[in-house]
């Protein structure tokens, strides 16, 4: 229960989902913990947990979270870009409104916060990034256009993150989830849900509770020597 007493973290897109069992499991383990989505009110059980409203692909919204949380604590030890979107269709049937609306949030919005929150990790030398990519990061299923190209893109700018800031103490990883049972994939047609837990070899989903196992790991001093890494959870999809 003390696996990250006194870190100071914020994860995104945690209104629901993988997102809110992070900041849930972070605030267990000891952080305080700022949860953000786009809602205006959110309740947690932790009262570790103080929720702000903010929408990740903002310039604006990034710059005055990420100052009161540094104002207020003199520092950030942990960020958590969860916050994703999905669209469905293929190539051929996508429109640019859509590409641009996924882009904005699973990828400008992963990047608007490791450039504001680098930075300060810079400044004490110390700091770890999570970057929450997907098993469609590295392996693709047909559509989903968008999401697979954000999802390879947060996957390969969390590795050159990791590059250019190993030697100034800010390790970057991302975290690959596999089928996971969240409201995200609730709302899915049955038949794709059935379809990837049939491809996953240990033949179910799996919870947001096995995927803040991970997070908080990478979070943690437990990984201090791992960066530019994928973690990769998932029920032994890619493994195939
Ligand atoms: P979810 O149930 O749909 O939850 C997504 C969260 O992100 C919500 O709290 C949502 O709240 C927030 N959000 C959406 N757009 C936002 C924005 N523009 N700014 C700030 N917050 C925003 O999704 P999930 O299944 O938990 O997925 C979480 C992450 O894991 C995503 O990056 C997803 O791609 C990834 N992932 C999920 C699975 C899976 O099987 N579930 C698998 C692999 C990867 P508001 O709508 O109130 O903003």
């Amino acid at each position: 229960m003390n696996r990250l007493t006194d870190k100071i973290a914020i994860v995104t897109g945690a209104g629901r989902g993988i997102g809110r069992a992070i900041a849930e499991a972070f605030a267990r383990e000891g952080a305080v913990v700022y949860a953000t989505a786009r809602s205006q009110r959110q309740e947690f059980e932790h009262p570790g947990v103080r929720y702000r409203s903010q929408d990740v692909s903002g310039e604006a919204g990034w710059k005055a979270l990420v100052e009161e949380v540094v104002g207020e604590h003199d520092r950030l030890d942990a960020l958590v870009n969860n916050a994703g979107i999905i669209e469905y269709d293929p190539i051929d049937q996508l429109s640019l409104d859509d590409w641009n609306r996924v882009v904005a949030v699973n990828q400008t919005g992963t990047w608007l916060g490791m450039r504001e929150a680098i930075p300060h990790m810079i400044a004490r030398g110390t700091g770890s990034i999570v970057n929450v990519s997907s098993i469609w990061g590295n392996a693709a299923v047909g559509g989903a256009h968008a999401y697979h190209a954000t999802k390879g893109a947060v996957r390969n700018m969390s590795k050159n993150a990791a590059i250019t800031y190993a030697a100034s103490g800010v390790r970057v990883n991302s975290l690959h989830p596999g089928f996971i049972w969240t409201p995200l994939t609730q709302q899915q047609a049955p038949e794709v849900n059935e379809f990837v837990i049939g491809q996953t070899p240990m033949g179910r989903a799996g919870t947001p509770e096995e995927i803040a196992h991970g997070a908080v790991f990478l979070a943690s001093d437990e990984s201090s020597f791992m960066t530019g890494a994928e973690l990769v959870i998932d029920g032994g999809y890619l493994a195939q």
